[in-house]
């Protein structure tokens, strides 16, 4: 099914997951915008290697934690695009640590990135999905923020705010037409998890029942499904993709 002149913004959509996100809504169809803070050039190359699919692809340098640089995000995507009909929330860091040794900045950086700017970018597009009564929210949320994780009392408080954000959103915008959902993965082969030493992927992976980690086409198959009108009738929910590593 071919999704003509409808906007996808992908946040955190240079690499990993959310390149896979973005690479297949352009096979969709969608006109792509492409968000990252810092990787400019990875951005522009995929937005090049996007346009040459026959949809438009563009890169917007902005960081989601910072409230203005959001609004700014979501109005220049309006303005170049003229619309964001799917917005998902992606763009997500790490900085792991014992709770003993967590440092004020490794808290607050985590937090700032993957909840704050979950909200910044929700607040940002509502008002236009509002006036449109329509609209598609995916957030990225983790299998950690529902079962915890050693080492990440940021990133799992993290993910776990992003589900409850994720819900209540959905709550509030139900009866104008817009849904909201949150995606959860398990171990996925991205940059973010090429840091986990070896060993202890390997112990990862004994654990999970399908015997092997997902890939980033995995999750945006997943994400492309909740966007889809096959999934008109789902709303506030958070659906794991995990291998059945939690369950
Ligand atoms: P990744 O390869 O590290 O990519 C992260 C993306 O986020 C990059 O495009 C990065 O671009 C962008 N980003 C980081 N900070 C940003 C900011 N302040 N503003 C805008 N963009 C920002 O990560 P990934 O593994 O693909 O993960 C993607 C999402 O899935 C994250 O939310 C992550 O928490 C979640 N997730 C991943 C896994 C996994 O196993 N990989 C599991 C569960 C959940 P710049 O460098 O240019 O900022």
């Amino acid at each position: 099914m071919k999704s003509e002149n409808k906007v996808v913004l992908v946040t955190g959509g240079t690499r990993g997951i959310g390149k896979a996100v973005c690479l297949k809504f352009a096979e969709l169809g969608y006109d792509v915008v492409i968000n990252g803070a810092r990787s400019e050039a990875q951005g522009e190359e995929l937005a090049s290697k996007i346009k040459n699919m026959g949809v438009k692809a563009i890169f917007i340098k902005a960081d989601v934690a910072v409230s203005s640089e959001a609004i700014s995000l979501v109005e220049q995507t309006i303005e170049k695009m003229g619309a964001v009909d799917v917005l998902i929330n992606n763009a997500g860091i790490t900085r792991d640590n014992l709770l003993i040794r967590m440092k004020e900045n490794e808290w607050d950086a985590v937090l700032n990135v993957n909840l704050k700017g979950t909200f910044n970018c929700m607040q940002a597009v509502s008002r236009h999905m509002l006036k449109k009564r329509q609209g598609i929210i995916i957030n990225m949320a983790s299998v950690v923020g529902i079962t915890g994780n050693a080492g990440q009392a940021n990133y799992s408080a993290s993910k776990a705010g992003v589900i409850g954000l994720t819900k209540t959103v959905a709550r509030e915008l139900a009866s104008r037409g817009i849904r909201a959902n949150a995606v959860a993965p398990g171990f996925i082969q991205t940059e973010m998890t090429k840091k986990i030493p070896e060993n202890l992927k390997n112990k990862i992976v004994e654990n999970i029942p399908l015997g092997k980690l997902g890939t980033s086409r995995d999750v945006a198959n997943l994400v492309a499904f909740l966007a889809s009108d096959d999934a008109g009738y789902i709303t506030g929910q958070v659906v794991n993709i995990d291998g059945g590593m939690v369950m």
